[in-house]
């Protein structure tokens, strides 16, 4: 990027920044201000004049940002995928994703959203190439030669991409029916917006509605957005089973967080009366393949 010092016009921070290209839309990026992250690095906020979206400028302290793959500032990372398993449970379900559907949790971290999944009986992946696979060793996307999903999920994990429109190709190239991400979206907050995360750097990209919606049409899907959860949906599956009646079904769902809530809990409820079934299943699984002198990932 591009810094022109010159105090005397007073622009941000220390001097001027001049604009730069947007990295998900190409259009002319504005300065905005400035956030000290992890207390050591001065990085600059541009906001795009064409999707409205606000980004750092290009990071250069991520290695550091991730230098500790442990959650030492996210202790809301069980409670989250908790909550996460229970609404796409049910999303899944209303949708007509089979049993067998291939389902990928991209970017997924240590793996837990994806062992909580498959217990509930889906037949969920994981693809991750920072953070060791503690929960599903047999169950990576690498290992399975995973080429394509039916379903992708991305939670918390768009506004970690340091290039949004080259990074987010890679989810499509799965070809998924149902795509659906979790993150906040941006519609104005000031410096202080905790999601700017100043405290630990890893967020770098923060998308508007019109961001989501462009991402989308890109690659010819619909898009549903309910507070920080989106869906990135083909309006006729190539392989899950679902029409405009179930998408309406669950954008209606979606509207009323009561009746999410309680749908999502009678189905948690009816799985803990038997909360091992699919779970012994894969135990089952591992063990065949551990006798078979196969390697976890
Ligand atoms: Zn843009």
């Amino acid at each position: 990027m591009t810094m022109v010092t010159d105090g005397d016009a007073g622009g941000i921070g220390q001097g001027i920044r001049a604009p730069v290209p947007c990295r998900l839309c190409g259009a002319d990026s504005t300065p905005m201000f400035e956030l000290r992250l992890m207390g050591r690095h001065q990085a600059g906020f541009f906001q795009c004049t064409g999707c409205g979206s606000m980004q750092t400028e290009q990071p250069y302290w991520l290695a550091e940002a991730y230098a500790d793959p442990r959650p030492l500032t996210d202790v809301g990372i069980v409670a989250r995928n908790m909550d996460l398993s229970m609404r796409v449970d049910l999303i899944l379900s209303m949708l007509g994703v089979g049993a067998d559907a291939l389902c990928l949790d991209w970017a997924g971290g240590n793996g837990l959203f994806a062992r909580m999944m498959r217990d509930r009986g889906w037949n969920v992946f994981l693809h991750e190439p920072y953070t060791p696979n503690f929960y599903v060793p047999f169950h990576s996307a690498e290992l399975a030669g995973l080429e394509r999903a039916d379903v992708v999920t991305a939670f918390e994990v768009l506004e970690h991409l340091p290039e949004p429109a080259r990074d987010t190709e890679a989810l499509f190239a799965f070809d998924p029916d149902i795509l659906i991400v979790t993150t906040e979206l941006y519609a104005g907050q000031d410096r202080s917006w905790y999601y700017f995360g100043e405290d630990n750097g890893q967020h770098v990209f923060f998308y508007t509605r019109k961001a989501l919606e462009l991402i989308a049409r890109r690659h010819g899907r619909g898009l549903i957005t309910a507070g920080s959860m989106h869906f990135l949906l083909r309006a006729r599956p190539l392989r899950c089973a679902y029409g405009m009646a179930e998408i309406r079904a669950l954008a209606d769902l979606l509207g009323d967080p009561d009746r999410f809530h309680a749908r999502a809990m009678e189905r948690m409820s009816d799985h803990m009366r038997h909360p091992f079934r699919h779970a012994l299943h894969d135990h089952q699984e591992i063990l065949g393949r551990l006798q078979a002198g196969e390697k976890p990932a």
